[in-house]
């Protein structure tokens, strides 16, 4: 699963209805969608996502942000898809997001960021099977 990536397209660019022009720009840049749905996280759901960051400051925050409406979550694939999606993304906060990125674009700060995108292989093959069973990969 080396090519493949997660992405989540966040509840505030799905409340600003801009989840449209985020996968156009995820399909222009070439990557394939292996697994694409709309859910809407418990808080439970989203405290076992983001465990890795449980302890810290903006644990709370992030994890009522992220339970707060639908998003969709997405398995991408592209070659060397983990850091084609997160070049795409942009840096975490939109301050410091190069032009073109989808988080210069359609982030409003570092918490409420648009998208998010696995920062490794490995993670994300641990986040592709948090959100899919294998038959619902293409
Ligand atoms: P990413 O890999 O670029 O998403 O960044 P991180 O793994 O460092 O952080 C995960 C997510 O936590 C980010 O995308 C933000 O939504 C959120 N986050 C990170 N830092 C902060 C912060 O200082 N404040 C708040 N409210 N949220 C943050």
């Amino acid at each position: 699963m080396s090519n493949l990536t997660f992405g989540i397209i966040k509840p505030d660019a799905v409340r600003a209805g801009k989840q449209g022009a985020i996968i156009q720009r995820i399909l222009d840049a070439g990557f394939g969608i292996r697994g694409m749905k709309l859910i809407h996280q418990t808080r439970k759901q989203a405290e076992g996502f983001y465990v890795v960051h449980a302890g810290k400051g903006f644990f709370d925050e992030l994890c009522d942000f992220m339970s707060s409406g639908p998003c969709v979550v997405m398995a991408l694939e592209k070659d060397g898809a983990v850091k084609a999606w997160r070049d795409l993304m942009g840096a975490t906060n939109p301050a410091e997001a190069a032009e073109g990125t989808l988080r210069k674009e359609f982030a409003t700060s570092i918490g409420e960021n648009a998208v998010h995108g696995s920062d490794s292989e490995e993670n994300a093959q641990i986040e592709i099977a948090y959100f899919f069973s294998k038959l619902e990969l293409v």
